[in-house]
């Protein structure tokens, strides 16, 4: 399965960031320690967002995806080595099993100054969801960026984040969704430019955070023992002197 990063802290440079550490996100692209039976490398694309500017506005987000492999992609060390910001979410994947290989389906997806990853999948897509996707109008489905589940949970949250708290948007959309297809493995991640959520249902997830910085990934990037692994069922919020880790039940 996919693996993703979320950063907050002094501005950096985004092709740093994902290859930074003996265990980058670019390694784990090729070589991932905790896929879970999920898939065995996530060379179907990736993806990089970051803020600029003022984090909160609409534009302030901007991103980049490619459906190739991150290892093959030249912009990572060149342009990417070029663009720096201190808020930056980024993703590699693994695509399901009949799901499209195309750039729209990598994540990040971004709008409206937000940037969401998916690590897992829908179980039965998309038959077993099918009563949760009625109640979206039709437009948003038209709009949903490719036809894959992450897509749907990213039109999913997106619809939540206008009604309530990040946190609540992401656990009610997961509960839904565990509802009609339980088993499946859905850790999100969502960042705004000032704060990270992430939550943890059946996959693996670290958090680093101190004074200065948040960091929120898949996979510990280096052996810095203030990394701190998640548990499952869990959400965690995240920014530079900021660590909440509750129940996703909490937040319904
Ligand atoms: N199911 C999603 C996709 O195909 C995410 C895959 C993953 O986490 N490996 O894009």
């Amino acid at each position: 399965m996919c693996r993703h990063l979320g950063y907050l802290g002094p501005p950096r440079a985004v092709g740093e960031l994902i290859t930074a550490g003996p265990h980058s996100l670019r390694d784990q692209s090729w070589a991932p320690r905790d896929m879970r039976r999920g898939g065995t490398i996530n060379a179907d694309g990736f993806g990089v967002a970051w803020w600029q500017g003022n984090p909160g506005s609409p534009d302030g987000v901007q991103a980049y995806r490619n459906p190739a492999p991150m290892w093959t992609d030249p912009a990572v060390d060149g342009v990417l080595g070029q663009v720096r910001s201190g808020a930056a979410l980024a993703a590699v994947r693994s695509a399901t099993v009949g799901m499209p290989l195309e750039r729209a389906a990598c994540a990040p997806f971004t709008g409206d100054g937000w940037a969401l990853s998916h690590n897992g999948r829908i179980v039965g897509w998309p038959d077993s969801i099918a009563g949760l996707a009625e109640w979206l109008p039709a437009v948003e489905l038209l709009r949903m960026p490719a036809l894959t589940d992450s897509a749907l949970l990213w039109t999913l949250v997106r619809r939540r984040l206008d009604a309530g708290a990040p946190a609540s948007a992401l656990a009610s959309v997961i509960a839904d969704v565990l509802e009609a297809a339980p088993e499946s493995r859905l850790n999100l991640l969502l960042g705004n430019g000032t704060t990270l959520w992430a939550t943890t249902v059946y996959h693996s997830l670290s958090v680093r955070v101190d004074e200065v910085s948040a960091m929120i990934s898949s996979e510990p990037i280096d052996d810095d023992p203030g990394w701190q692994p998640v548990p499952d069922g869990h959400l965690v919020e995240a920014r530079p002197g900021h660590l909440n880790i509750t129940e996703l039940g909490d937040h319904l």
